[in-house]
């Protein structure tokens, strides 16, 4: 079972942002900037490209209303969405809320941001989530 199965089985803590059947919405905690989340689906897969193209479009669909949900709380032009998979062998999409491009930079140097910050970015998006 990967990490992230595990986060979304609820086995591992995460600050969770959005959830249904399927797909599972949580803060990255080495966050770029404040609100950067990842939404996963529950089904493991290591690579994005190898989710079936109905599963690919739920989960663009499902990102995008977190999205949507990020930019209503935290003050950004845009939501950023990226995607490598380089250390985490299981499909995650990261969505990044940008004040510039050099928010989407992955070298940059990642916030360290107290716990209740972290559960009250969360709680925030999740409220708007499901208000949607
Ligand atoms: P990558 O696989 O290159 O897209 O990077 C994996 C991302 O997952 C990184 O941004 C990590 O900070 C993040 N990450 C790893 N473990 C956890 C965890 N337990 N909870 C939240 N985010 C995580």
């Amino acid at each position: 079972m990967s990490i992230f199965s595990k986060i979304a089985a609820g086995e591992i803590p995460s600050y969770c942002c959005a959830s249904n059947d399927e797909f599972y919405a949580f803060l990255d905690i080495n966050p770029m900037v404040k609100g950067h989340t990842l939404v996963i689906p529950r089904r493991e897969v290591d690579y994005i490209f190898d989710l079936t193209d109905e599963e690919l479009g739920r989960f663009q669909v499902f990102a995008a209303h977190v999205a949507r949900a990020i930019k209503s709380v935290i003050p950004c032009v845009k939501v950023g969405e990226a995607v490598l998979g380089l250390e985490v062998p299981h499909a995650h999409i990261h969505l990044i809320p940008m004040q510039n491009e050099r928010d989407m930079l992955f070298s940059n140097p990642k916030l360290q941001l107290p716990a209740e910050e972290m559960q009250n970015i969360a709680n925030r998006i999740k409220e708007a989530f499901e208000k949607q």
